[in-house]
């Protein structure tokens, strides 16, 4: 998301008592202990919420990858320099100025553009 997005979410995490640790990242979770690659954490509920991971087909080239491995493709859905190569939904990376992060991992716009597909 946007950084302003971030910023209302987080805004609003806080007024309900959450502790928000930014760039912290889990690297495991066993007997009621969260390790990360800062403090470690006691807790006997672990919520994951990391997102989701690409896992793209093979003959797709890493530099068409972008962030969360997602496939970068051209503003008509067409993976970049390909003319019959299509990706829509999760999956597709479509940059814009408006956009710079590509469009959110949305049902709504997987179907949109399942629709203009
Ligand atoms: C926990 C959770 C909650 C969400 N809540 C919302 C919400 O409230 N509102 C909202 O708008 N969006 C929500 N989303 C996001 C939404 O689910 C996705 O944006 C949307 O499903 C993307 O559609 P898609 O068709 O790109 O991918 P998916 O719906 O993930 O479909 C991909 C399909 O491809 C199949 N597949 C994978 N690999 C292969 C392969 N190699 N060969 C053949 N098939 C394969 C998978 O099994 C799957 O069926 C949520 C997502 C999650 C994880």
């Amino acid at each position: 998301m946007d950084e302003k997005s971030s910023e209302k979410a987080h805004a609003y995490l806080k007024k309900l008592g959450v502790h928000i640790w930014t760039k912290t990242f889990v690297e495991g979770y066993e007997n009621d202990v969260v390790f990360t690659n800062g403090t470690n954490f006691q807790t006997e509920t672990l919520i994951w919420a990391a997102g989701v991971k690409g896992n793209p087909p093979s003959g797709i080239e890493a530099n068409a990858l972008g962030k969360g491995n997602r496939i970068i493709t051209d503003a008509y859905c067409r993976l970049n320099g390909n003319e019959d190569v299509y990706i829509l939904g999760d999956a597709a990376l479509i940059q814009s100025e408006e956009y710079p992060k590509g469009l959110p991992m949305l049902a709504s716009v997987a179907m949109q553009q399942g629709a203009y597909g």
